[in-house]
C-alpha cells in the first residue's frame, strides 16, 4: 500500500513539479500584465486630467487672451469704427448675396466696379439664371476666376427660382444649399440683410482672431465655434464686420500699424 501509495503519490508530485514553472510563468504573466493595466489607468488618469486642465485653461483664457481682455479690445475697435458695415453695394438681398458670391478671392472695392453693369442686365434671379452665361462671365470678368464665379452665380440663381420662387432664404440650412454659397456668404447674408447675428470668418476675421489670441484654431467652423463664446450673440454681426474693417484699415497682414492701433497695449502680437 505504501508502495502503491508512493507510486501514486510520485506521478502526482512529478505532475506538480511540471505544473509548477507553468503557475510561475501564469503568476508573472498576472504580475505583468496587473501592471501593465495599473500603467494603462495610470496614463488614463492623467490624461484626463491635462484634457480637464486644458478646458479649464481654454474656459478661462480663450485662446491667448482671457475673456477681460477680449471684451476690451473689442469695445476699442468699436469706438475706432463706428460706422463699420458691409462694403458692398447693393439693392436687394439677391443682387448683396450675388456680390458676395463675387467677392471671394477680391476686394469688394473690384466687386463695386462690375456689379452696376450685371445687376443693370440682370435685375432679378430669374433674370441672371435665364442669362447667356457667356455675357454673364464677360461682366464680372475683372473680379477673377470669372468662369467659375459665372456659373455659381448663375446656379445660385436658378436654384434661388426653382426653390425659394425668386427670394433670398433667411436661414443659415438653406442658404448654404445654394450653390457657390458656404457659412461664410450665408452670414454675410444673413447678417447684413436680414440682421441674424452671425460670425463671417473670411481672411481678415481668420487671420485676426489668431492675432488677437481669441482661437488658436485654423479651421474657419472651428474660429467660428470660437469665437461665438467670446462675446455675446447679439454683437457676432457687428464684432465680426469690425474685425474686417480693423484688417483692412491697420491690422494689415504683412506690416500692420501697431503704432497707430488702439489695441496695442492690449494684443498679445502687438509690435510696439
Ligand atoms: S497691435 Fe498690431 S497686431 Fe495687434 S491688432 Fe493692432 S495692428 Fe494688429
Amino acid at each position: 500500500m505504501k508502495k502503491n501509495s508512493g507510486r501514486t503519490s510520485k506521478p502526482t508530485s512529478i505532475q506538480n513539479e511540471s505544473e509548477r514553472p507553468k503557475t510561475k510563468r501564469t503568476a508573472t504573466r498576472k504580475a505583468g500584465q496587473s501592471a501593465g493595466t495599473d500603467k494603462a489607468k495610470a496614463t488614463a488618469l492623467a490624461n484626463t486630467k491635462a484634457k480637464a486642465k486644458a478646458k479649464k485653461k481654454k474656459a478661462d483664457n480663450v485662446g491667448l487672451v482671457n475673456q477681460k481682455t477680449a471684451t476690451q479690445m473689442m469695445h476699442r475697435l468699436f469706438q475706432q469704427y463706428p460706422d463699420a458695415d458691409c462694403e458692398l453695394d447693393f439693392d436687394n438681398t439677391y443682387q448683396l448675396l450675388t456680390s458676395v458670391i463675387l467677392s471671394a478671392q477680391t476686394t469688394d472695392v473690384q466687386v463695386n466696379k462690375v456689379t452696376p453693369k450685371l445687376f443693370a442686365n440682370f435685375p432679378t434671379a430669374k433674370a441672371l439664371a435665364e442669362a447667356p452665361i457667356d455675357q454673364v462671365k464677360e461682366l464680372i470678368k475683372a473680379t477673377g476666376y470669372y468662369n467659375a464665379k459665372a456659373a455659381n452665380i448663375q446656379k445660385c440663381a436658378q436654384a434661388l427660382v426653382s426653390k425659394f420662387g425668386g427670394e433670398v432664404p433667411r436661414t443659415l440650412d438653406e442658404l448654404v444649399e445654394l450653390p457657390g454659397v458656404g457659412r461664410k456668404t450665408a452670414n454675410v447674408v444673413l447678417g447684413v440683410a436680414f440682421g441674424v447675428p452671425g460670425w463671417t470668418v473670411d481672411t481678415h476675421v481668420q487671420r485676426l482672431s489668431k492675432r488677437l489670441g481669441l482661437t488658436e484654431q485654423e479651421d474657419p467652423y472651428k474660429i467660428e465655434l470660437d469665437l461665438q463664446k467670446v462675446f455675446p450673440q447679439e454683437d457676432w454681426s457687428k464684432c465680426s464686420i469690425t474685425l474686417i474693417w480693423h484688417g483692412r484699415r491697420l491690422c494689415f497682414a504683412r506690416n500692420p500699424d501697431c503704432p497707430g492701433c488702439p489695441i496695442n497695449n492690449l494684443c498679445p502680437a502687438s509690435t510696439v
